[in-house]
């Protein structure tokens, strides 16, 4: 018989919702309860899946073999300590933590106890990245997009770990291969954050990616081309679309057209497919495609690249306060920035 895995999720707000839905969807999966410190948030969520509301989430850790932390990125590390430590297994959202001493410990601390350490990172699960990992031989260049519209949720953290950290992993997870530079721009539009940023990344074997992001768009477009011998690969992320570009064969013509032909793809649910891999990992001990290590990993280039970032655009910074009359209206909206004197 099947066994059945116990599991919680801790912080239901916007994402957390949709975990409770999916969990309580599942085969031999019971959904024990789902935590948050909101009241009024926990009872709704806990009415629609209908499970137990807990306002503290450590009551929920007692009853459980495994949870989703869905909280804020600030709150992951406490909240994914005391769950270790209590012996169950996590499925983190992402960034893994807000810092890497934060995840290193985190890393260490699942190692240590033997627990499955996830990191939610769902753009691995999307089924046109699954279609084009199939064709995928010796990636030579990358291109990545990934833009949308003003929302004010994940306003508080930088458009790279928000939206770009998906494209770092998912790169970082094809070249196997040492990052020898990364060159960054990006600028605080609308908040005092990074709001669109462009990155360029150099592998030792010679891979070269350009990525973009932007949450300041009036389009949404989640896509990445991928270069490589003989063949460009298109993902469409948002419209679980992959295409491949190629040279037609024995086309010996003077003009050449390339070829773009629609690979299959099982239209699956990204969500839904990663946490089924959860419960899987759970029930078989084995590690998950996305570990707590991989999203250290991503969250390490993504805060390099923050790094990058705030180097260039401080001094563009420094030259509008200077202009601006007083600088004081500026400095406020883009205090961040301001905070520290260019070179
Ligand atoms: P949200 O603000 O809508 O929800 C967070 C919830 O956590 C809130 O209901 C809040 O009350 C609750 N909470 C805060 N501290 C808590 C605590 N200590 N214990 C219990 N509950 C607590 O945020 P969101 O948009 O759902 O994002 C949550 C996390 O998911 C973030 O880390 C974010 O980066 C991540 N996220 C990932 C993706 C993705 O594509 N993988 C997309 C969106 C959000």
């Amino acid at each position: 018989m099947t066994k059945v895995i116990r599991v919680g999720v801790i912080g239901v707000g916007h994402l957390g919702r949709y975990h409770a839905q999916k969990y309580a969807a599942m085969e031999h999966v019971h959904l024990v309860g789902v935590a948050d410190i909101d009241e009024q948030r926990v009872q709704t969520v806990a009415r629609e899946t209908d499970t137990t509301p807990y306002t503290d989430f450590r009551r929920l850790v007692d009853a459980v073999d495994a949870v989703s932390i869905v909280t804020p990125t600030t709150s992951h590390f406490e909240v994914g300590i005391y769950c270790l430590e209590q012996g169950v297994d996590v499925m983190m959202e992402k960034p893994i933590t807000s810092t890497l001493k934060q995840a290193d410990a985190l890393v260490a601390l699942a190692e240590e106890r033997g627990r499955i350490l996830q990191v939610g990172l769902v753009e691995r699960f999307n089924p046109a990245m699954r279609a084009a990992q199939k064709r995928l031989t010796l990636p030579l260049f990358i291109e990545a997009k990934r833009v949308g519209g003003f929302t004010r949720r994940a306003t508080d953290v930088d458009v790279i770990i928000d939206l770009m950290i998906h494209d770092l992993d998912i790169i970082l997870s094809l070249i196997k291969s040492p990052i020898t530079s990364i060159s960054a721009a990006g600028a605080p539009v609308l908040t005092p954050h990074t709001d669109i940023a462009n990155a360029h990344l150099i592998f030792a074997n010679g891979c070269t990616a350009n990525i973009t992001a932007s949450r300041i768009s009036q389009v949404v477009e989640r896509r990445m081309r991928l270069f490589q011998p003989g063949e460009c690969l298109i993902i469409d992320f948002h419209g679980k679309k992959c295409s491949s570009m190629q040279l037609p064969a024995n086309d010996c013509a003077d003009t050449v057209t390339p070829t773009i032909s629609e690979l299959e793809v099982e239209l699956t649910d990204a969500l839904e497919q990663e946490l089924l891999e959860f419960i899987s990992c759970v029930r078989t001990r084995r590690a998950p495609v996305v570990t707590g290590a991989q999203g250290r990993d991503s969250l390490a280039v993504a805060l390099a690249i923050i790094a990058a970032v705030k180097k260039n655009t401080q001094q563009l910074i420094h030259t509008l306060c200077a202009a601006e009359a007083g600088g004081t209206v500026l400095r406020q909206r883009l205090g961040l920035y301001c905070e520290s004197k260019p070179n």
